[in-house]
C-alpha cells in the first residue's frame, strides 16, 4: 500500500492518539530504513531510542528465531532460562548484588519500583510514609500513577483522581530536594538525563548530594534508566558514570533491542521487598523478549562496544558543532543521546525538515532536536546525516 491508502485506513481504524510523521516506514539494514515507497533515510531516533543494534540485525534475528522454535511464552508460574539468563547479567554488569523483576514498558517498570519503594517503607516504618520526589521537567510514563510522576502540570490532566504521594524539586537544587523530602518520603526516583524533558544531563555533584540524602533518611534512590540504559550514555547504565550506587534502576526501551520489554533492578538493599502475591504480570519476562534481551546485553555490555559509543557520540556532536550553523545553539546529552539546541518552538520545524530530506530526528523539551540513534551506526551513516544536517539548519 502506499502511504496516503495506509494513512486513510490508519485514520479509520487505529484510536488518533499520535501526532504522527508522515512517512510509513517499511524495512532498514544497520541504521538506514526505508519507508513504503522506497525512499531512504539515515536513523538518528531507533523508533524512540529503542533499536540500539539497527535493523536486519543477524544477532538479533538468530537469537528470536531459535527461541521461537523452542517457547515464546511460558507464564511466570514456571521457571524459562533465558530470563534467569538476563537477571544475572544485569546484576553481575551492575554490581548492584541483587534482583530483577521482569515488566514489558518503561511505564509498568516505573509502577514497579513505586509499589516497591513503598512496600519497603510499609514493611519497615509502617503505613503514611509513601511520598516520592521525582524532579520538574521529568518523564516517567503514561499510567495514571505514573503520569503523576512525572513532574510536568500539562501531564496531569483529564484523568483525575491521580495517584496521590508524589511531589517535584528543582534538577541541581539539592535544597529544593531537602524540603521536598519529608518523614512521608520514601524515595527519589530521577531520570540521569531527562530525556523526554530536553535531553539534560543533572550535574553530578547534585546527583551525588541526592544519593547522600536518600542514605541519611532511608529512602530508597530509584534511578529511570529507560531512556539512558543499555549504553545510550557509552556506559551501560548512566549511574555507572555518576559514581553512585542506586537502590532501583528501571528499564525498557533499548533492553530488547526492538522487542517491548522492561525490567525493575533492585540492589540488596531492598530486592527482597517484593514478594508473591504482592506483584505480577502475565508477559513480564517472557522467552521470546528475554532471548532478544540476552543477545543485546552480550553486544552492548562489551566495554569495547560501549567505548565506540561514546567515540560515536563525541564524533557525531563535532560534527554537528563544526557546520557551525547560527541556528544551532549547542548540542547537549552524553554518548549517543544528544539534543541539539535551537530557538525555542522551533524544534519540531527543524525536526520535520530532517525527515524530509532523509533523516529520522524527534524533539524533546522547548528546544532541542533529540537524536538517539542505533548504537551501532556507522561513521558513514553518521557523515550522511550531518551532510543533510548542513543543508537542514
Ligand atoms: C520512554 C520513557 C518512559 C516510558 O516508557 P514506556 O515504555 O513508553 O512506558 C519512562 N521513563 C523514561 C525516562 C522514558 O524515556
Amino acid at each position: 500500500m502506499t502511504y496516503n491508502e495506509l494513512k486513510n485506513e490508519e485514520n479509520k481504524y487505529v484510536m488518533n492518539t499520535y501526532g504522527r510523521f508522515p512517512i510509513a516506514l517499511d524495512h532498514g539494514k544497520g541504521a538506514t530504513l526505508w519507508d513504503v515507497e522506497g525512499k531512504k533515510y539515515i536513523d538518528l531516533a531507533s523508533g524512540i531510542g529503542v533499536n540500539c543494534m539497527g535493523y536486519d540485525n543477524q544477532i538479533l534475528i538468530d537469537a528470536i528465531t531459535q527461541q521461537a522454535h523452542k517457547i515464546m511464552h511460558a507464564s511466570n508460574l514456571f521457571t524459562t532460562e533465558p530470563m534467569v539468563q538476563v537477571a544475572k547479567k544485569l546484576v553481575e554488569k551492575t554490581h548492584l548484588n541483587g534482583k530483577v523483576f521482569f515488566a514489558n514498558s518503561g511505564a509498568e517498570s516505573n509502577e514497579g519500583a513505586i509499589k516497591l519503594a513503598r512496600k519497603y517503607s510499609f514493611d519497615k516504618y509502617g503505613e503514611g510514609r509513601y511520598k516520592i520526589v521525582t524532579l520538574v521537567n521529568s518523564f516517567h510514563g503514561r499510567t495514571v500513577t505514573t503520569l503523576k510522576a512525572t513532574g510536568q502540570d500539562r501531564f496531569h490532566n483529564y484523568f483525575f483522581p491521580f495517584t496521590e504521594g508524589f511531589d517535584y524539586a528543582v534538577a541541581n537544587d539539592i535544597d529544593d530536594v531537602r524540603r521536598k523530602a519529608d518523614d512521608m518520603t520514601c524515595a527519589i526516583m530521577m531520570e540521569l538525563v531527562q530525556g523526554e524533558g530536553g535531553v539534560l544531563p543533572l550535574d553530578q555533584e547534585f546527583v551525588k548530594q541526592v544519593e547522600a540524602l536518600c542514605r541519611e533518611k532511608d529512602m530508597l534512590l530509584i534511578i529511570d534508566e529507560v531512556q539512558t540504559g543499555i549504553g545510550r550514555t557509552g556506559s551501560l547504565f548512566a549511574f555507572q558514570q555518576y559514581g553512585i550506587r542506586p537502590d532501583v534502576v528501571t528499564m525498557a526501551k533499548g533492553l530488547g533491542g526492538g522487542v517491548p520489554i522492561g525490567a525493575v533492578l533492585a540492589a540488596d538493599t531492598c530486592c527482597n521487598v517484593l514478594t508473591p502475591g504482592t506483584h505480577a504480570t502475565t508477559f513480564g519476562g517472557t522467552p521470546l523478549v528475554c532471548a532478544s534481551a540476552n543477545a543485546v546485553l552480550d553486544h552492548v555490555g562489551d566495554p569495547k562496544f560501549l567505548h565506540e559509543v561514546k567515540e560515536k557520540g563525541e564524533y557525531l556532536k563535532n560534527g554537528i558543532l563544526a557546520l557551525g550553523k547560527d541556528s544551532i545553539h549547542g548540542v547537549r546529552g552524553m554518548g549517543l543521546m544528544l539534543g541539539i539546541i535551537v530557538d525555542e518552538g522551533k524544534h519540531s520545524a527543524f525536526a520535520n525538515k530532517l525527515i524530509e530530506n532523509g533523516v529520522l530526528a524527534i524533539t524533546a523539551g522547548k528546544n532541542a532536536v533529540r537524536l538517539l540513534p542505533p548504537l551501532i551506526i556507522s561513521k558513514e551513516e553518521m557523515d550522511e546525516a550531518l551532510a543533510v544536517m548542513a543543508k537542514v539548519f
